[in-house]
């Protein structure tokens, strides 16, 4: 792995997906918007796979890089003429320099003697290196570290020349966390891990089209009408014959990633049929109930714990500040402020309001601590601008494990929660006083049963055992 080529045990995958089948629409333009409005799940890379259908195919054109979706398609006009009942979409959420390698863009293509293959993929595989191995050993060249190379790898060396039954064939091989889309230029077919770790839903697009994506939001932008969630286990099969369906892998139960309410998913989105701005919302009134705190004000982190702040101070009966302001045209360019400026609290991205903080007690509700470092520089930036108290509202509980079904977590030990106490962590991060929300109280707010969502992340019980390079 001397050539550049990711490591698959390095490469996590909490991606956005998105494909359909719409005959007489412009179905890459559409897509096009479905990646937009799925761009918070991923700024690395996008690309979209199109093809005109039908059982003759007539081959699949793919554009994927690395960058914004703005950025990798700059030409809509392009894309609006582009002709093709059947589209597939996906944007990457990678880190470390994997991340941003543009080898790892997906949708994948793949040439196999039946044919062509582009495969789209959210979540993470934990017998994929276990998979990949085996598959080298067999004489596979894999040019790439996903878990999309792979599952294509596995569909390519099935006899069967139907995409759908070799797909049906290796399911039952994959384990861990995945919502895959794929297109064999005939038909797209959809398939969810039988836990249902990472959302995947189904709407109506037309007058006869269907179209899939990780999340809701994604629909509205194209004016397609929800349908239903895609089953935990099930295959989606949409082409001319319309919308065809096969519970391939039994099912789990549902352990939908409670994270994705928590911080990941679009407010406008719902997921299980619970919207995740009013979920939020909750999150922050019951924050407010079990941690309470003698404060003059309360400020969210935009954008993501604005909702939970608001809730946290209508409960309070405090006045909501827009204290802290984010600069929107940073992006992903990585700017690292001198020692100097980190020490004293400077930041480029977020900034205190000083005439709103000056002189008062602020309850600052943010919606998660992973590493740590966000608050570490919030507390700061609140004190240099005057604030007299400083108090840390979490709407999640202290995440003390690793993510192994395609969150970005780091190692235990990196996680500021896994070895010390709330109170330790007030006194690291110097803020007066901290509060986590229970994860019952997470739960409930929610609006869910407890053993709908996984929830290992603040547990550190994983619903499947992880082997391999996690163990
Ligand atoms: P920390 O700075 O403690 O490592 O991360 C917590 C902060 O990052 C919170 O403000 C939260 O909104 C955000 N956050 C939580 N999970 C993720 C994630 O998976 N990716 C990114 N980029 N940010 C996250
Ligand atoms: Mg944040």
């Amino acid at each position: 792995m001397h050539h550049g080529v990711a490591r698959p045990a390095e490469i996590k995958e909490a991606c956005g997906v998105c494909g359909g089948w719409a005959e007489g629409s412009p179905i890459a333009y559409l897509t096009c918007f479905a990646l937009y409005a799925l761009q918070h799940r991923g700024q690395e890379s996008a690309g979209i796979a199109v093809a005109r259908g039908g059982e003759t195919g007539s081959g699949i054109w793919l554009r994927r890089d690395s960058g914004l979706v703005a950025e990798v398609f700059p030409d809509l006009g392009e894309l609006r003429n582009r002709p093709g009942s059947l589209a597939v979409g996906h944007v990457r959420y990678g880190y470390g320099r994997e991340g941003k390698d543009p080898e790892n863009a997906q949708p994948l293509l793949l040439r196999y003697r039946h044919g062509e293959l582009a495969v789209a993929h959210n979540g993470h595989l934990l017998n994929g290196a276990a998979l990949r191995e085996e598959l080298e050993e067999q004489g596979a060249i894999f040019q790439t570290g996903t878990d999309s190379e792979l599952l294509a790898h596995l569909i390519a060396r099935q006899g069967d020349a139907a995409v759908e039954e070799a797909l049906a064939a290796v399911a039952p091989r994959l384990q861990g966390a995945f919502a895959f889309i794929l297109t064999d230029g005939r038909k797209v077919v959809g398939l969810r891990d039988r836990h249902g770790f990472r959302p995947l839903s189904l709407a109506a697009l037309g007058d006869s089209g269907f179209y899939l994506a990780s999340e809701t939001c994604a629909f509205d932008a194209i004016g397609a009408g929800f349908i239903r969630e895609v089953v935990p286990g099930e295959m989606v099969i949409l082409d001319d014959a319309g919308l065809r369906s096969r519970q391939v892998l039994e099912r789990a139960g549902t352990s939908l990633c409670l994270f994705e309410y928590i911080y990941f998913a679009r407010p406008d989105s719902n997921l299980q049929g619970r919207n995740v701005h009013l979920a939020r919302r909750e999150l922050g009134r019951r924050l407010a109930r079990e941690h309470p705190a003698d404060a003059d004000i309360v400020t969210g982190v935009p954008d993501s714990s604005i909702a939970a702040a608001s809730g946290f101070a209508e409960q309070a009966g405090l006045p909501y500040e827009m204290a802290l302001v984010k600069n929107r045209y940073i992006g992903r360019t990585f700017i690292q402020p001198t020692r100097r400026m980190r020490e004293e609290g400077v930041d480029l991205k977020l900034n205190a309001v000083q005439k709103i903080v000056e002189g008062k007690r602020v309850v600052i509700v943010d919606d998660s601590i992973v590493r740590g470092t966000t608050s570490l520089k919030l507390v700061r930036m609140m004190r240099r601008a005057g604030a007299r108290e400083v108090h840390l509202r979490i709407s999640s509980p202290p995440v003390i494990a690793s993510c192994y079904y395609g969150i970005d977590t780091p190692d235990s030990r990196e996680l500021l929660a896994s070895s010390r106490t709330p109170a330790e962590i007030a006194g690291f991060l110097h803020a007066d006083s901290i509060g986590y929300l229970s994860l019952a109280g997470t739960i409930k707010a929610v609006g869910l049963p407890e053993a709908q969502l996984c929830r290992a992340c603040f547990t550190g019980r994983y619903p499947v055992a992880c082997g391999g390079h996690h163990a």
